[in-house]
């Protein structure tokens, strides 16, 4: 279950990463960054880590995270990045230097040149696993064995649909935050329920609160289910 100050950190990182992006784009016309150190290890987040730390002087404060929030935000970062966005295929670098060429410094330097993915049919079926995955640890957590008819019972509400979704990813999130991802099905989980949260100015506000909410409306309706 949610712990609501843990989740709000990672929300305020999630955050933090799209104000990062926006950084390094206005960064990267002025020619403030660097790509001169080339990366051979294969874990972008760790390399994302190193160019967060490299650059942290430059950052603004609305996109860095605190000395200690570092190792949690570059995974946070490089998974919002790699998973939301995607190369164009002929992407042309803004900085011609002969920089480093690894997954993660490639995204830095393609500037515009990335567009926003659009998950897959696939992406909404792992999603769907995701979701499982999380009404039974949810269960477990709860104490309330649930049935695999009262999960397929759950799924079939419509009223619940959205706080699933939304539950599912911030549970997702916290994952991301601490070793893994799930890659595209996370995105797919993002547009079932991100549309009912974009406020009149047409931003998507995410507060602990919002998942925490969506988490308590699935176990009220496990222990019906389960009663
Ligand atoms: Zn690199």
């Amino acid at each position: 279950m949610f712990v609501e100050s843990h989740l709000s950190t990672v929300l305020e990182l999630q955050e933090k990463s799209f104000a990062l992006l926006r950084w390094v784009r206005g960064a990267l016309r002025d020619g403030r960054l660097s790509f001169a150190i080339v990366h051979t290890n294969a874990d972008s987040a760790i390399v994302a880590q190193e160019w967060i730390e490299r650059h942290r002087a430059g950052i603004p404060a609305d996109a860095r995270p605190n000395a200690a929030q570092t190792t949690m935000f570059a995974r946070l970062f490089v998974s919002f990045l790699t998973t939301s966005f995607r190369l164009k295929a002929n992407a042309i670098r803004i900085v011609s230097d002969c920089g480093c060429r690894c997954s993660c410094c490639s995204y830095l330097q393609a500037g515009p040149n990335i567009e926003l993915r659009t998950p897959t049919k696939k992406d909404f079926g792992t999603a769907r696993e995701l979701k499982q995955i999380y009404l039974r640890r949810l269960s477990a957590e709860s104490g309330s064995e649930i049935s695999p008819a009262a999960i397929e019972a759950i799924f079939a509400n419509s009223s619940l649909g959205a706080s699933l979704s939304a539950a599912t990813w911030a549970s997702e999130l916290i994952r991301r935050s601490e070793f893994a991802s799930q890659g595209t099905a996370v995105l797919a989980l993002w547009r079932e329920f991100a549309e009912q949260q974009r406020s009149s100015k047409g931003q998507v506000r995410m507060t602990a609160k919002t998942f925490i909410d969506a988490e308590n409306l699935i176990l009220a309706a496990m222990k019906g289910e389960s009663g």
